[in-house]
């Protein structure tokens, strides 16, 4: 998938690098000339968080962003350099609507998403931003009525569930608000 995307990307980067080139500064060529070899790991020969280290600016230079980044920025411009889009910002499915039964699926490596839905097709109203979570994956637009389904796909063995241990349970439904001796 991240293959085919980033052949994608390479493909509308040499379509485009013509017109880049000639309105960069020469300044920036010199610049190029001045790192031959690669002192760096590329993203290919990133295995660990440790690999996410730049090699530091040379003495008296100022650091550009490859000497100096580190982590997920580091992994973010190494991926950019390659055509991958690292975290995959596409725009989400506004192809159809989705429903409970198909709902549009948003990958997510965090405890949290937010998306914005514009409708179907794309703009069709205003942005409308939507909170999933792992407990509650599933968010419906209130203006358009599209289903919206967080994926998890981040690690598994993290601390998932502490808020529990603190007796937070979310409300599910205004029910859930009153108190029981209302009941
Ligand atoms: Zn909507």
């Amino acid at each position: 998938m991240f293959l085919q995307r980033s052949a994608i990307a390479v493909a509308r980067r040499a379509a485009v690098a013509p017109a880049v080139r000639r309105t960069l500064a020469t300044t920036a060529v010199r610049r190029d000339a001045e790192v031959p070899q690669k002192k760096y790991k590329t993203l290919s020969e990133v295995k660990t968080a440790d690999d996410l280290f730049g090699p530091g600016a040379e003495p008296g230079t100022v650091p550009t962003d490859i000497e100096q980044s580190t982590g997920l920025e580091r992994l973010e411009i190494l991926g950019k350099m390659e055509g991958v889009d690292v975290f995959d910002m596409r725009p989400l499915d506004a192809s159809r609507l989705g429903t409970l039964s198909n709902p549009v699926l948003i990958r997510s490596f965090g405890d949290e998403q937010y998306a914005g839905c514009t409708g179907v097709p794309a703009d069709s109203h205003n942005v409308i931003w939507l909170t999933m979570s792992r407990e509650r994956p599933i968010e419906r637009c209130p203006e358009c009525g599209s289903v919206y389904k967080m994926e998890y796909v981040g690690p598994q063995d993290d601390h998932h569930g502490h808020d529990h241990h603190h007796g937070f349970e979310e409300p599910k439904s205004f029910a859930d608000f009153v108190k029981p001796e209302y009941h």
